[in-house]
């Protein structure tokens, strides 16, 4: 059996509420891991997965994607006596010297008050046995490339490489919000931040076929699946808004295509937000990037809304979210060519500045009510990336 130890990350700090960070985190990890035969294990605000060897690389990624976790390692468990605790050491520290290792210190911490050694002499009983038997290796206790780790708990535990978690808190800890999820780089890297503090996300996605071709739809798909496995799935809305871009682009004054399309994109969420009971929209805006993220477009698009938008990228550079989004695994796929918006409803000059007050009287001029009652009704949902 592999054995992984999984270090909890904030919830460490929650205080009152930890009981069900905890609870909900043992729970996402029991529904990510199922279909496998891996089991997992608390004792003393520690978790444990064993897995049988086979089913190492499907733990690892379920780890690498579990939220709420600041970081978790491969252990060996050794018997509680100093030498069979030194023996493991030499093991972790000829894997470490294999992965490139010259240095390295032993950080020793023992809860069982009745092993033999205290926490310094056996850090320094296992740094001895290491340099014996691997003579290229050297103690640096200020700088060292690796450390490894023991713990004499209720097993002796023995971990040297550790891999950092997603961090934040375990999905499902903070309610649930409503992502707009377009094709690009953005709003996939919205969403997963969003799921990374706790929060449980749906998506909807506004189609325009066939001035948005079904490739774009399958990318978005795509998109979600991908977030989903981080965000214990998600459910993707699709809403057909082509009458509605039509009539935008028959009806409105050019400039202002973009901001009352979101305006309209808006109103269609909100709605689908309702049915679902999600308490805030979510979107991958960044201010100034684009004509419409611009302050006075941004309160446009939100000018008719009672629910709150969130928008976790808004002080973020480009560089940074493409970054999120290559760490992430959704760049990739964002960058595909299938466009999420056609040219044909992009005006060349659209508004900068957008007053609030006419957007509304264009908006309204519009009647689209209807037209977005039909989106929404008539919306397609499918289930992506659920464990
Ligand atoms: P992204 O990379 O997320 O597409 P962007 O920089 O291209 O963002 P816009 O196209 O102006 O910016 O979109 C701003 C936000 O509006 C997006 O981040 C997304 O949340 C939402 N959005 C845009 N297009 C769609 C769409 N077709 N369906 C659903 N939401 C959309
Ligand atoms: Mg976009």
């Amino acid at each position: 059996m592999e054995v992984y130890l999984i270090k909890p990350g904030e919830l460490t700090l929650k205080g009152g509420n930890k009981a069900d960070f905890e609870f909900v985190l043992k729970r996402n990890l029991r529904e990510m891991l199922r279909g496998s035969h891996a089991s997992i294990e608390t004792t003393h605000g520690r978790y444990y997965v064993r897995t049988p060897p086979e089913g190492e690389q499907q733990v690892e990624g379920v780890l690498d994607r579990l939220m709420g976790i600041s970081g978790w390692a491969k252990t060996r468990i050794a018997e509680k006596n100093p030498e069979a605790v030194c023996a493991a050491c030499v093991d972790e520290a000829k894997a470490l010297f294999d992965g490139g290792a010259r240095s390295f210190k032993v950080n020793a911490r023992r809860t069982d008050k009745s092993f033999p050694l205290d926490s310094y002499q056996l850090a320094c009983a296992a740094g001895e046995a290491v340099t014996e038997a691997i003579p290229e290796l050297t103690v640096d206790v200020h700088h060292p490339q690796n450390t490894i780790f023991v713990e004499i708990r209720e097993k002796a535990y023995i971990y040297g490489f550790g891999r950092k978690g997603c961090g934040g808190l375990p999905v499902g800890t903070a309610s649930r919000g409503l992502l707009l999820l377009s094709g690009g780089i953005d709003s996939p890297v919205a969403g997963y931040m969003m799921a990374s503090r706790g929060m449980k996300i749906d998506a909807v996605y506004i189609h325009a076929y066939p001035y948005t071709s079904e490739e774009a739809r399958q990318k978005v798909l795509r998109l979600a699946e991908i977030v989903g496995r981080y965000s214990m799935g998600i459910r993707l809305y699709t809403l057909g808004y082509t009458a509605i871009q039509m009539r935008i682009k028959e009806q409105a004054p050019e400039a202002w295509a973009t901001v009352l399309l979101r305006m309209a994109m808006m109103e269609g969420a909100e709605k689908i937000a309702r049915r679902r009971q999600s308490k805030c929209l979510i979107t991958g805006e960044s201010l100034s990037q684009v004509a419409s993220q611009t302050v006075e477009n941004i309160i446009c698009t939100q000018s008719r809304l009672k629910l709150p938008v969130l928008r976790p990228l808004i002080g973020m550079h480009k560089e940074a979210i493409i970054r999120k989004a290559c760490a992430i695994g959704t760049y990739e796929t964002s960058i595909l060519p299938y466009q999420d918006c056609c040219v044909l409803f992009s005006p060349p000059h659209p508004v900068l500045r957008g007053d609030p007050a006419e957007a509304n009287r264009l908006y309204e001029a519009l009647e689209l009510g209807a037209m977005i009652d039909t989106a929404v009704r008539e919306s397609v949902m499918e289930k992506c990336g659920f464990p």
